[in-house]
């Protein structure tokens, strides 16, 4: 049932170039650097706004694809793949879309769409938990689901599945008509609707009217009856279909009352009819409202009431993401455990390339269970996977992938179970690995994890790569295409870890990065970075080490320029162009630089010596306040006619910058060459700038709750009897204090916490190592997790409470607090 090549311009409405030999299509790809080496993937050459597919095509031919979907194609690169399949059409996207849905009409299997603003994500996988005993289904990997998303998560439909579940996504209005299209839902799940993505709409109704057109088709529909838009939208426009509903209040099919104890909720669904008790493994409100839709679902879809209770009980709140963290004995880990299915392994595979350091990479697998691909095509299929991601060593978990040893790396081994490995494990002298560890829920890889994991002081700071990512391309997005970018990855990249941070980078290709010192620098290239790095501030003394690691100094004065010049003269004429220079121009910042008076001077040595200018640069003072626009404007020109004069007396091109984060947005006029972007990366607005707005939070500093007392009236809290009880109160010890980067000032009220949804003032004086917090008003635990900075409370916000700037509260988080870094 497969399509062939000489089918697409059918489907796609695309002309066929080229079609030496027609192939049977079995994979799509729209990355160039994840496309798999088989002449049976059909790449798909997207132009986006930082990226254009087309560039890539030679390369991918190179590496053995012959399947092309373009959009352009030129006779001189027509030469260049001569035995190419090429399919050309309008819009690559458009044709991706096209097979997938005409893939997924082939297929006649019940499909169940999820869509609204929040939850779509875990509801699909709680859904997939829940009816996996009695379906083989097909879902979406990850979150999957947007217009490359869908297509991508549709294909992967083949004639053993009996059931779909997929989520689809919108940002702005006329895109879910296309994911309709290609899901093809016979079922609907609308989860509720927030604020998310409002600029792309212009009400909340067009916002309802938009995400409903997924359920054009659907016989059977669930939403919550105490979204009343929602609902009565469901209700007017598909008169036709079953619509179930559940609300607090009266009025849907089923009316939910909750009582909550402290680890589980008891609910009752009370029907027209019946009445339905179940009891939940949790107590937040969110999920609670998650595993309600599947619950509705699922009555409907005839399974019984202590069936359900039997697997709710046994629901697994999944991570839904991938983590990297130090491991014990310098290795690595991405933990990767909640499911195993080939394009989650591909995605991981992705991540662990993207981390390139200097380690042999390893990969711990399970068997994967319910792929529908038949054992003997699926293993040979995997290990030829992690042969061309370069994975070294591999150990196989399980009684199916085992029967297909010959065909993994040479250093293999296999086990049977879980608990097998776990008994061998500790003599296996596992060190300096980048491990990836990816399991079925159901072979406990957990347990893995937490043997080859460093112990962790529960205190962390967790970076959010996607978010990262995001945030860079906002930039981009603000940057005319041939301005270069300068990423700050100084001060351990602000704080979020400074090796994990250029990786990303790396991988995204920006220009330049910038750290402070040369320590910093060598740091990065020991680690695998090959970016072009300028060191801020050398000493006299490192010249030879900046060589030595390919680092490019600043300069900034005659004392430093007078110090290169004879480490030239010792080291040779050869080293002269090993040392490219940034000059630094003091325009009003009064730190480093040289100032106007020196230029001529300046110049007439470096045309004696021969060294070569990469770039000038100069640095705002005060590009985040209104009040200095003037003063900006007045270095901005003074800068300009500085470089100027520069490059017209040393007779060549050079990169000029001026632009930190808050410049970039603020005065694109003086975008120049490039542009040095520091704290907007991670997430921090200023100024509230509309288009910080965009801006995503990176870290969440977390620690948990240590233990809970009561203190009676009259007592107090803490060193020096600061927090003075005034009536009886619910107190929480937290494991972080001012060693941990959470300052003191803080202590007493002026700093807050978010627990379970609720702020709790400090109370009493921060220590070293712990602080307390009022939790008379909150519901809490001892062990539940706290947020001291992240997407519920900005930095800014703890910045303002401390009377410093973001950056400090960014740059003082400890090394002693571990930090992990993940992937939605
Ligand atoms: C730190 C730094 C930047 C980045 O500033 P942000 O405000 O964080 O964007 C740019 N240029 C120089 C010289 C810096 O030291």
């Amino acid at each position: 049932m497969s399509i062939v090549f000489s089918q697409l311009p059918s489907i796609t409405n695309g002309a066929l170039l080229r079609c030496p030999l027609d192939t049977a299509i079995e994979q799509l790809s729209t990355d160039s650097r994840l496309s798999p080496a088989s002449t049976n993937v059909l790449f798909f050459a997207i132009k986006g706004k930082n990226h254009n597919g087309h560039d890539y095509l030679l390369d991918l031919y190179k590496k053995g694809i012959r399947l092309f979907v373009v959009e352009t194609v030129s006779p001189n690169s027509l030469q260049e793949l001569p035995n190419a399949n090429i399919l050309l059409v309008e819009n690559s996207l458009a044709a991706l879309q096209d097979i997938a849905a005409y893939h997924r009409q082939t297929f006649q299997l019940p499909v169940v769409a999820v869509t609204g603003s929040n939850g779509k994500t875990i509801v699909k996988e709680w859904l997939y938990q829940l009816l996996s005993p009695d379906f083989s289904i097909v879902k979406s990997p990850k979150s999957y689901n947007s217009q490359l998303g869908v297509p991508l998560s549709v294909w992967q439909i083949n004639i053993s599945h009996t059931l779909g579940i997929f989520e689809a996504g919108v940002s702005r209005s006329g895109e879910m008509q296309h994911l309709e299209r290609i899901i093809q839902p016979t079922m609907g799940i609308f989860t509720n609707i927030g604020p998310a993505h409002n600029e792309g709409f212009d009400s909340l109704a067009q916002k309802i009217a938009e995400k409903a057109l997924l359920f054009k088709h659907c016989h059977h529909l669930f939403c919550c009856s105490d979204h009343t838009e929602v609902w009565k939208h469901l209700q007017t426009s598909y008169p036709n279909a079953t619509l179930v509903s559940w609300g607090f209040k009266e009025g849907g099919t089923w009316k939910v009352q909750t009582q909550k104890s402290r680890k589980s909720t008891h609910i009752e669904l009370i029907g027209l009819s019946t009445t339905h008790s179940f009891s939940l493994p949790f107590t937040d409100d969110a999920s609670i409202e998650n595993i309600l839709h599947c619950m509705v679902a699922l009555l409907h879809l005839q399974v019984v009431p202590s069936v359900i209770q039997e697997r709710i009980s046994g629901i697994v709140n999944i991570p839904m993401r991938l983590e990297l963290k130090a491991g014990r004995d310098n290795n690595y880990l991405i933990d990767d455990t909640y499911n195993n299915d080939p394009e989650g392994l591909r995605i991981a595979l992705q991540f662990m390339q993207q981390q390139d350091m200097k380690r042999q990479k390893m990969v711990i697998l399970s068997d994967m269970l319910e792929t529908g691909i038949p054992p003997e095509l699926l293993y040979p299929r995997v290990a030829a996977l992690l042969k061309e991601k370069g994975i070294s060593h591999f150990i196989g978990i399980g009684s199916a992938i085992g029967n297909y040893k010959g065909h993994f790396p040479s250093h293999s081994w296999f086990y049977p179970d879980t608990a097998s490995f776990l008994q061998v494990l500790p003599n296996l002298r596992l060190e300096n690995f980048l491990i990836l560890i990816k399991g079925a829920r159901k072979a406990h890889f957990e347990q893995v994890v937490q043997m080859l994991a460093q112990k962790i002081h529960r205190t962390l700071l967790e970076i959010n790569l996607n978010a990262l990512a995001h945030n860079l391309n906002v930039f981009k997005g603000m940057l005319p295409a041939n301005t270069k970018l300068m990423i700050m990855v100084k001060a351990f990249a602000y704080g979020s870890g400074s090796f994990e941070v250029a990786h990303l980078l790396q991988y995204h290709k920006v220009d330049y990065l910038a750290v402070a010192y040369t320590d910093e620098g060598i740091a990065l290239r020991e680690n695998n970075i090959q970016l072009p790095i300028m060191v801020m501030n050398p000493t006299t003394d490192e010249f030879g080490k900046l060589v030595q690691y390919n680092l490019q100094p600043e300069i900034y004065s005659f004392h430093q320029l007078d110090a290169l010049l004879q480490f030239l003269v010792q080291a040779g004429k050869e080293v002269l162009k090993q040392i490219p220079i940034h000059l630094a121009i003091d325009t009003g910042m009064h730190r480093l630089g040289f100032e106007a008076p020196d230029i001529d001077k300046l110049c007439l040595r470096l045309q004696a010596s021969g060294v070569r200018v990469v770039s000038i640069f100069s640095h705002l003072v005060g590009a985040d306040g209104f009040e200095h626009d003037e003063f900006t404007n007045h270095q901005a020109i003074a800068f300009q006619s500085i470089a100027k004069k520069i490059e017209d007396q040393l007779g060549y091109p050079v990169i000029k910058h001026l632009l930190n984060s808050p410049g970039i947005t603020r005065f694109p006029q003086y975008t120049l060459d490039m542009v040095r972007l520091g704290i907007g990366l991670y997430g921090i607005e200023s100024l509230g700038h509309p288009q910080d707005k965009k801006l995503q939070s990176v870290g969440t500093l977390k620690t948990i709750i240590s233990q809970i007392r009561t203190v009676k009236k009259g007592e107090s809290v803490g060193y020096s009897r600061k927090g003075l009880a005034e009536h009886d109160l619910k107190v929480a010890t937290l494991a972080i204090g001012y060693a941990d980067g959470y300052a003191r000032i803080l202590s007493n009220g002026v700093g807050k916490v978010w627990i379970n949804g609720q702020f709790a003032p400090i109370i009493g004086n921060i220590c070293m190592d712990m602080c307390m917090v009022d939790i008379t008003e909150i519901e809490a635990q001892e062990g539940d997790e706290v947020e001291l900075f992240g997407p519920h409370l900005s930095v800014n916000t703890v910045a303002e409470w401390s009377k410093t700037i973001s950056y400090e509260i960014l740059t003082s988080v400890s090394e002693r607090v571990k930090r992990v870094f993940y992937l939605d």
